[in-house]
């Protein structure tokens, strides 16, 4: 249970970083995204709570904090492709790396907490979004013990400008749990292409991409696990982006609450205050109810992973976790574009509404409707994909 403290805590954090990130994001208005990227980095937004509390100081733990930071970076008014971003790098893949590799290994990817060195997780392709196991991308072994990666990841964020990719690829051509694996994949050589970014209309202010591998030799000691752990590597990324990736839209649902609030509170109808109204009311309500929910679901997540609960185990919450919070911000959105009238669709009008991204969020960490098919499953029904 959370106690009194540790509630002061956190919303010492939230309010700390949204002052930092207010500041860097400032002085970085209209810079492209890595910029701005390093330029909260470096405010150190991506390492907090890396370390865990001193015992007994009765603090957050590492992933609550980690989120605190990232709803305060949202409410200092980062957009919200940016804080997609980091919530994705830290909780899709630098917290499931962390478990899985060597301090060295850790080391050898560089220092990602400065902001110097950017991950991405490429497990998509144009031919296989839902179905890892039809992926073509491959790894052969060679004489050597190295392996040969060949193929082409997709709608991959942040590949366009990513220095290092947590690469699937089938290391078997059998349709089997074990045929695919993971690399640590340096995206610098010249072996990999990047695209050009894709013309993306959800999160503009991240890019997406494509990665070509047109042969890229990899050292044995890029294998991430054991060959053939790919599949169940991917069980904990993505359990780890169901419960935590959607944190990013908790920074961004409070600032359009309060300037939602605002709106009604100041606009005059029929004679009125437009919040004075019962059905405006209702909807401000909704939001705050969905913003709510949304809230108090991402950070149980955290305090039980925080609590030392195995990601693995936790997907079946973390499958809902991640159904209700996108759905409950696009139906958040769609208040808010309500109240908004003409100005929801006006880009400087201070009210526009953002429909596309949270909509977004049905597909990416596993399409909604095939993550209920799971919670279906694991309550015995017998459904499979
Ligand atoms: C903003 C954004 C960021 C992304 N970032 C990354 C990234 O960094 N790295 C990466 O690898 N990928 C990324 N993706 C891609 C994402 O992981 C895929 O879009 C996702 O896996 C779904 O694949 P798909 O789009 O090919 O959908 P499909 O597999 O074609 O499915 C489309 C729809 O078909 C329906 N459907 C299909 N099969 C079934 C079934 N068996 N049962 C029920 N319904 C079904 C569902 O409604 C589903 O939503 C991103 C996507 C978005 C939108």
């Amino acid at each position: 249970m959370t106690t009194r403290a540790q509630v002061s805590s956190v919303q010492d954090v939230v309010a700390s970083s949204a002052e930092l990130a207010r500041a860097a994001l400032a002085r970085t208005t209209g810079a492209d995204f890595r910029t701005r990227w390093k330029a909260l980095v470096t405010q150190g937004l991506l390492s907090a709570g890396s370390r865990a509390p001193a015992a007994g100081s009765g603090g957050p733990g590492p992933v609550t904090t980690a989120l605190a930071t990232i709803e305060g970076i949202g409410l200092a008014g980062a957009p919200a492709g940016l804080c997609y971003a980091l919530a994705s790098q830290r909780f899709g893949i630098q917290h499931p790396l962390q478990s899985m590799l060597s301090e060295q290994a850790l080391h050898s990817l560089g220092d990602v907490t400065s902001g110097d060195v950017l991950l991405c997780h490429a497990l998509t392709e144009e031919g296989g979004g839902s179905d890892p196991l039809s992926m073509s991308t491959s790894a052969e072994r060679q004489a050597d013990g190295s392996y040969l990666l060949t193929g082409m990841k997709s709608f991959v964020t942040a590949a366009p400008v990513a220095d290092i990719g947590l690469v699937f690829a089938r290391t078997s051509a059998d349709r089997n749990p074990f045929a695919l694996s993971a690399f640590l994949v340096d995206l610098r050589v010249p072996e990999v292409k990047r695209s050009e970014p894709f013309a993306k209309t959800a999160l503009t202010e991240v890019p997406m991409g494509s990665l070509t591998f047109g042969g890229v030799r990899l050292a044995p000691d890029r294998l991430v696990g054991q060959e053939g752990s790919g599949l169940a590597l991917l069980t904990v990324t993505t359990a780890w982006e169901r419960a935590m990736l959607l944190s990013y839209a908790l920074g961004p649902m409070r600032h359009v609450l309060d300037r939602t609030v605002d709106w009604c509170k100041s606009r005059e109808h029929f004679g009125r205050k437009m919040g004075s109204s019962h059905l405006v009311a209702a909807r401000v309500a909704d939001m705050a109810l969905a913003l709510h929910r949304s809230r108090e679901l991402v950070y149980r997540m955290a305090a039980r992973l925080d609590a030392g609960e195995r990601p693995r185990h936790l997907a079946a919450a973390a499958a809902l976790t991640k159904i209700s919070v996108a759905e409950d911000y696009v139906m958040f959105t769609k208040q808010a574009a309500m109240l908004g009238g003409v100005r929801s669709f006006i880009e400087d009008s201070g009210l526009c509404a953002d429909l596309i991204s949270p909509m977004a969020a049905s597909t990416y960490a596993g399409p909604n409707d095939l993550l209920r098919v799971t919670v279906a499953r694991e309550l015995g029904l017998p459904v499979e994909n």
